[in-house]
């Protein structure tokens, strides 16, 4: 197979002086792409920020021959973000939505600031960011948008449900962006990464951590961004040299009343459970069209017996 490049495209890389963002400026930069490496250099809680993450990461891609530039702007301030890869570059295709904070704390210790904070970074900064770059990529029929979300969201993860909400967030963001830029030829999909990084250091077993480096990834999030893979709107979990996919399924369901005459009580609910829970049948639906048509076909059978 030949290389994949990314030769004139401009990549956008979020929280790129550390982890998972480093790992994904150096591969795209490796083949051929300019990357503007953001990051605002704070503490892993999202406390201050220095130039110097950035800047570091900057060097390492041009020692290595790579066009790379430095932007130290908050994700919250995402529209900076794009101006920096615009001023310097002239353009942008993709954009990895990937800087993130931790503020872990058990539900009912969680302060507003620790919520807000982590919905501003994960959420807020993706959704600014992503929205500066969608006039640019609507404009020349092509773009490509990575979503970072986490196993935390899709599980729960004890002492992280401001994390957990705010990356299943991500997901619902996701979806939306893959529906309205798709027409466009505006791809956004969702990396699930689990990596050894300063936000799994002390989560992760020392022995299980040195086997997941961002490294391993960086490939998975790059073919997602090329311009020969035609998946949009799939959430992808990756880690250590694996990728999988998730889907969210539906069960098949029951009509818990037997004509449209009839209302539903709770009994109804209870003799039904069974049926309404029973995943054998289950599967994907592909659109919130393809879920009312399923309702319709429940009413339509209701009819018949009305
Ligand atoms: P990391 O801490 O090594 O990297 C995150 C980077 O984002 C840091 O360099 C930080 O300075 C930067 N950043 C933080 N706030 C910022 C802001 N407001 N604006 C710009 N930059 C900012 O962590 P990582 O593990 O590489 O995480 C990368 C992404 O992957 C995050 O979104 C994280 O939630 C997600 N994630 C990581 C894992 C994992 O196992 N490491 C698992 C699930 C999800």
């Amino acid at each position: 197979m030949s290389e994949l490049r990314f030769d004139d495209r401009v990549v956008v890389v979020t929280g790129a002086g550390a982890g998972l963002g480093r790992a994904y400026a150096h591969l795209f930069a490796s083949r051929g792409a300019k990357v503007v490496v953001n990051d605002l250099g704070g503490g892993r809680h999202g406390d201050g920020s220095s130039s110097k993450a950035a800047d570091t990461v900057v060097e390492e891609i041009k020692a290595k021959g790579g066009v790379a530039v430095a932007d130290y702007n908050s994700v919250v301030e995402g529209e900076k973000i794009i101006k920096t890869a615009l001023d310097n570059f002239g353009r942008v295709d993709v954009l990895i939505n990937n800087a993130g904070i931790l503020r872990d704390k058990s539900f009912a210790r969680i302060s507003d600031q620790d919520w807000d904070l982590v919905h501003l970074v994960h959420l807020k900064g993706s959704f600014k960011t992503t929205q500066a770059a969608f006039p640019v990529f609507k404009k020349q029929n092509y773009g490509r948008i990575i979503m970072t979300a986490s196993n935390s969201g899709i599980y729960g993860n004890f002492g992280q449900a401001n994390y957990s909400a705010a990356k299943m967030g991500l997901i619902g963001l996701a979806n939306t962006i893959a529906i309205e830029g798709g027409r466009n030829n505006i791809h956004c999909n969702v990396i699930i990464p689990t990596a050894a990084s300063r936000l799994t250091e002390d989560i992760l077993p020392p022995d299980v951590f040195a086997e997941l480096k961002p490294e391993l990834i960086a490939p998975v999030v790059a073919y997602l961004c090329h311009e020969s893979c035609e998946d949009n709107g799939v959430y992808i979990d990756s880690a250590a040299g694996w990728a999988g996919k998730y889907e969210i399924v539906r069960s098949k369901g029951t009509t818990l009343r037997n004509s449209k005459k009839e209302g539903v009580s709770i009994e109804n609910v209870k003799n039904a459970w069974g049926r309404v829970t029973d995943m054998s049948g289950s599967h994907k639906l592909s659109s919130i069209e393809e879920a009312t048509g399923t309702l319709l076909t429940a009413l339509e059978e209701m009819e018949g017996t009305g």
